[in-house]
């Protein structure tokens, strides 16, 4: 029989493949009704497709007391135009942040500037925005990425951060190697975010949603701590935000919960409420079928609201439900 929860693990698992296709991928972007009505329900989790919106939603959120990273959503860049147009938008960004003093951290994947393409390429990017962003006082954060590419991420992320201690890196608890890769960024005084892992992974090489992953994601921030670094307690898992707060992790320096924009904003409110340092993680690009995939993949009831959302009359604003 398929109960619930077992058909909740299963549509996960369709809709982080759907994620992945492609040809859905071109299909929603040549076909104006489709992306039209995709697009509304991804409002509910990127803020638009200009900067000016990130900027706008960062601003917002730092008036209301809130840190904020930004990303400028984009992956698997396939040609070198597109990685220069990548790099060039986050120099904007970079500038625009400095020039506006809105104190965001700027966040992205290493294929978006050019890992698919060339591990030098990204590096050479890397370093060249981490250069910029150094000289605006800004910290950049490299994001994490299907297992295949962790052994190329954290290379050249230990390369670059050796030389720009205004990188951090995000690390995922699923991944049985975690601990391990952990432990070799020990030299490196970058900040770490520890997430619970967006990819489907095969079995062998990472762990389901389940109690153990959320004890081996509190051993990870415990093993973060112990080594020295900041850490950006990345979830929106109440038992796990609850075990950090009850073991007093959250005073350690350095150390804020991170949620993602439009996702438990009571719970964001709650924990700044709480006096607890809050950062939001604020997207924007045209870029948004993977990560509105996502989003619906981790909370199967996602797809209610995203069908609320493409058939209502109004635009959903998620700024109104952070306090
Ligand atoms: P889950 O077990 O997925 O969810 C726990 C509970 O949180 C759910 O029961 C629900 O109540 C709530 N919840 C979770 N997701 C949603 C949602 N979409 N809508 C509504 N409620 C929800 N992943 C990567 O692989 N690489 C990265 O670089 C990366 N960067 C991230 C940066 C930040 C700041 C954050 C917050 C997440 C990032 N992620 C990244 C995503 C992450 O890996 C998880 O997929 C995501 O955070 C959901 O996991 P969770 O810890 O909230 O726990």
């Amino acid at each position: 029989m398929v109960t619930m929860t077992n058909l909740e693990e299963k549509f996960a698992e369709a809709m982080k493949t759907i994620a992945r296709r492609a040809d859905l991928k071109t299909y929603v972007e040549q076909t104006p009704a489709i992306y039209q009505l995709l697009q509304r329900a991804a409002a509910k989790y990127v803020t638009g497709e200009k900067r000016q919106d990130g900027l706008e939603a960062g601003r917002q959120l730092a008036d209301k007391g809130y840190a904020i990273s930004l990303e400028y959503i984009g992956e698997n860049t396939t040609d070198v135009q597109a990685c220069e147009a990548a790099v060039l938008e986050l120099s904007l960004l970079i500038h625009a942040l400095a020039e506006r003093g809105i104190p965001a951290r700027v966040s992205f994947d290493l294929s978006h500037i050019g890992l698919s393409l060339d591990s030098d390429l990204a590096f050479k990017n890397l370093t060249a925005l981490a250069a910029l962003a150094r000289q605006a006082g800004i910290e950049l954060f490299v994001s994490m990425e299907e297992s295949a590419k962790t052994d190329a991420i954290l290379t050249i992320y230990k390369r670059a951060a050796a030389a720009y201690e205004n990188i951090g890196i995000t690390l995922q608890a699923q991944l049985n190697r975690t601990a391990l890769d952990l432990t070799s960024l020990q030299p490196i005084p970058g900040r770490v975010r520890i997430v619970k892992g967006a990819y489907q992974e095969p079995e062998q090489l990472a762990m389901p949603r389940s109690s153990a992953l959320n004890e081996k994601y509190v051993q990870l921030v415990e093993q973060a701590i112990h080594l020295g670094h900041r850490v950006s307690i990345a979830t929106h898992d109440e038992s796990i935000v609850d075990e950090i707060i009850k073991r007093g992790w959250i005073h350690e320096p350095g150390a804020e919960f991170e949620l993602l924009y439009g996702i438990r904003p009571d719970l964001s409110s709650q924990l700044k409420k709480a006096g607890y340092p809050v950062r939001i993680y604020v997207t924007y690009g045209h870029e948004w079928y993977l990560y509105l995939c996502h989003r619906i993949a981790e909370y199967p009831p996602n797809l209610f609201q995203a069908i609320v959302d493409i058939t209502g009359a109004g635009k959903a604003d998620p700024m109104l439900d952070y306090e």
